[in-house]
């Protein structure tokens, strides 16, 4: 939370340096995600030893879960998520059944020692065990394997889903009686206007994280400020001058599209950084404060949506599970079995 804080006073004071540096320290410490592992130019070497010291340098990570509990005591930190191995973002049943078998020894593992040291050193901390498996069949296998652990929610990465999939995945989890939930990945606004939906009226807490606004301010695309679709701000794309930027964060105000296009990268990148994130955190806000009804926050779609086959997937999708809001867990194997039906569908 102390990094959030720091970034919101950071934009509030139109600091992009702090900004930038903010990052630095925040990324230094975080998760190696699945994807970028085969990105980096010269792959680190991981190891998992707990009898070394906690390491993050070039040329070699050294992760256990003992480190993570010891970090998270020294931060003080109330929310604690297991050590995990994510998957990666792969094509077809059989590499994603490979795939998440290659990893689950590892998550199995892990969960249940991270559990075991967080019950022993920092009992009143709560704990999310991380969910990386592409379909239902495999969280239930990976459920099983952790067995009866003791645990206050899942954490889970969506990027490798869609929004039909998230919600079938957060169905399941609503059976099982689970009331924290924590979504990290892409920030897309078809899976936030599903995540504001559950978090306001199926769980007791939804929290999201995702480094979508930065990864697209380095590929100098700007988020709009309704539903955060994409626009090339790079120096050779033609941007038609009588379009009007529809921003009001504090950095859009003198700016036109093409001023922002013709800066300097660095100077774009700042820009781009700054705005991306309050966007990101300007839409999320609107569409949970939208979400009171399924109508009022498909109205609101309606209204900020540009994108035809996003809004009709909601217009489907939203009313479906109010249907079945504050309804039994028990009760609520037929609406999975409707989202099977939606995903079918879609697949054919
Ligand atoms: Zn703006």
């Amino acid at each position: 939370m102390g990094y959030l804080v720091d970034f919101e006073k950071a934009i509030e004071n139109h600091d992009a340096p702090a900004i930038l540096r903010l990052w630095e320290e925040y990324t230094s410490s975080d998760e190696i995600d699945g994807e970028d592992l085969p990105k980096l130019k010269r792959p680190k070497i991981i190891r998992f030893d707990s009898n070394q010291p906690l390491k993050n340098n070039p040329k070699i990570i050294n992760l256990a879960p003992e480190h993570v509990i010891e970090v998270a005591t020294e931060l003080g930190a109330k929310i604690l998520v297991a050590q995990d191995y994510p998957i990666c973002k792969v094509k077809g049943q059989y590499k994603r059944h490979e795939e998440f078998m290659r990893k689950l020894g590892y998550n199995v593992f892990w969960a249940r020692q991270t559990a075991q040291l967080k019950k022993s050193r920092c009992p009143n901390m709560k704990l999310l065990i991380p969910i990386q498996c592409y379909d239902l069949a495999q969280m239930d296998t990976f459920l099983r394997a952790i067995g009866d652990l003791e645990y206050d929610g899942f954490s889970m990465p969506v990027r490798n889903h869609r929004p039909h999939e998230i919600l079938l995945f957060l169905v399941r989890m609503k059976r099982l009686g689970i009331k924290m939930v924590h979504l990290l990945g892409t920030l897309e606004f078809s899976r936030l206007a599903i995540s504001a939906f559950m978090g306001r009226h199926f769980f007791k807490w939804v929290s999201l994280d995702s480094t979508t606004w930065r990864i697209e301010a380095e590929k100098q695309k700007y988020l709009n400020r309704f539903d955060l679709s994409v626009r090339d701000m790079k120096q050779d794309v033609f941007i038609d001058d009588s379009v009007q930027i529809e921003c009001e964060c504090n950095w859009c105000g003198y700016e036109t599209y093409t001023s922002i296009k013709n800066k300097l990268y660095t100077d774009k990148y700042c820009f781009l950084a700054a705005h991306n994130f309050w966007v990101s955190s300007k839409v999320a806000t609107e569409l949970y404060e939208k979400s009171i009804t399924g109508n009022s926050l498909l109205t609101h779609v309606d209204n900020v949506c540009s994108n035809r086959k996003k809004k009709d997937d909601l217009m489907r999708l939203i009313p479906l599970v109010e249907y079945y809001q504050g309804s039994d867990p028990d009760d609520l194997l037929e609406l999975e079995e409707e989202l099977l039906w939606f995903k079918s569908k879609i697949a054919k």
